[in-house]
């Protein structure tokens, strides 16, 4: 990784390990003191590109390149003007065109390409389509209100089933401190020999385990997680996938199965497998499979098309002279 260095001062992590580059619009970098000093008044102009910047726009850089910054910014403008989603097109088609159209926005507005005519032709298509961007806005921020819901839901849900636990755990722990008392109270005062209270008292406690294990309600803490999904279930317009067992040509007579290799007495010719390589995955039965397919495959003559056979004649014609 290239080492951080402010492009002003100069100063690089290595000199000064506290430094901390920061971006804006424009995408060049400056570090945190360059950017007190030379926009000390709110706003000044970017010391490599001349353009007027505010201090407030100013952020930490979070990728190595700070290209990448400007255009994750440039993404997230571009994205509030063009927020048509698939079903406001008629075909997959368009609205794959449509995503392609962002793209080459958001490239030329990163790379400082055509920035005057793409900045028009983004006016005019706000212009054009300003119901729907509005529209699509509304959509957007009722869904992110359901979804912080949902996920308040769930908070709330967690801590409530959080609380049931420990209330249920202190309650077993109160009835043992009673059982235990209780026992402490009958060897006092009980003329029954002390051996047969306890065998008593260990009854009576399985008893109540038993029971507290049948009404018992599973561990609310490992209650199943139910998602919260806002979205609607994917269409799945594709053909599923069918399988159809690979048919190989080996032009010879078909080599025995894996399976009979043994009862036809294949195994006998070829060295046992060590214990070692068991262990690795390799099996003597495999090698000799292969070995066989190897042997049996290319053994039947057979005819190739023409312009094939006249190749192979001229190559054959070549070998013999
Ligand atoms: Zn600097
Ligand atoms: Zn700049």
């Amino acid at each position: 990784m290239e080492e951080q260095c402010c492009p002003h001062c100069k100063t690089t992590k290595y000199r000064n390990p506290s430094l901390r580059l920061m971006v804006n619009i424009c995408g060049h970098t400056l570090c945190e003191s360059c950017v007190e000093l030379l926009f000390a008044r709110g706003a000044g102009n970017c010391p490599e590109c001349e353009i007027s910047l505010r201090k407030h726009a100013f952020r930490f850089q979070l990728f190595d390149d700070p290209l990448v910054d400007k255009e994750v910014d440039i993404r997230k403008k571009v994205l509030k003007t063009y927020n048509k989603r698939e079903e406001d097109f008629a075909t997959l088609r368009d609205f794959n065109d449509y995503l392609e159209e962002i793209e080459d926005v958001v490239y030329k507005l990163t790379r400082n390409v055509d920035v005057e005519t793409t900045k028009r032709k983004m006016e005019i298509y706000q212009r054009e389509n300003k119901d729907i961007i509005q529209k699509n806005r509304i959509r957007l921020s009722i869904e992110h209100g359901v979804l912080v819901e949902g996920l308040e839901e769930e908070r709330r849900g967690t801590e409530s089933r959080r609380l049931a636990f420990h209330e249920q755990e202190r309650h077993e722990r109160l009835e043992k401190h009673r059982q235990h008392q209780s026992l402490l109270d009958e060897l006092e005062a009980s003329q029954l020999p002390a051996g047969l209270l306890l065998t008593q008292h260990r009854t009576r406690q399985a008893q109540s385990d038993q029971q507290r294990a049948t009404f018992q309600k599973p561990n609310p803490l490992q209650a199943i997680k139910v998602q919260v999904c806002m979205q609607p279930p994917p269409r799945c317009e594709e053909v599923l996938f069918h399988y159809e067992p690979l048919v190989l040509e080996n032009f010879g007579p078909s080599a025995p199965e894996a399976k009979d290799l043994d009862h036809l007495g294949f195994l006998k010719q070829v060295r046992v497998a060590s214990a070692q390589e068991v262990g690795g995955g390799y099996s003597s039965s495999l090698a000799c499979h292969r070995a066989l397919q190897d042997a049996f495959s290319g053994l039947f003559w057979f005819s190739l098309p023409q312009s094939n056979t006249d190749m192979t004649k001229t190559e054959s014609n070549s070998g013999t002279d």
